[in-house]
């Protein structure tokens, strides 16, 4: 009979970042009729397109942020 042993290692999830992380993105998306704004680096530009898309639809008055990040696992200590 074998006998087989394992170790396990933490790991901590963070932010990925560094040149080979993918950019954070921000978008805004209009829940009346479910338009979106592109998607950039700034968050203020979400909110540039917001009020933009309200001057064209008035009663379109409710919005909803995505913030697309890359995390990463982190190798820790063996367990
Ligand atoms: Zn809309």
């Amino acid at each position: 009979m074998t006998r087989t042993t394992y170790r396990f290692r933490e790991q901590t999830l963070n932010p990925h970042t560094g040149e080979d992380a993918e950019r954070t993105l921000f978008a805004m998306e209009c829940k009346g009729c479910g338009e979106s704004s592109d998607g950039t680096e700034w968050g203020e530009d979400g909110s540039a397109w917001a009020v933009e898309h309200l001057k064209a639809n008035p009663g379109h008055l409710t919005y909803r942020e995505h913030i697309t990040r890359s995390y990463r696992f982190e190798a820790g200590a063996w367990l």
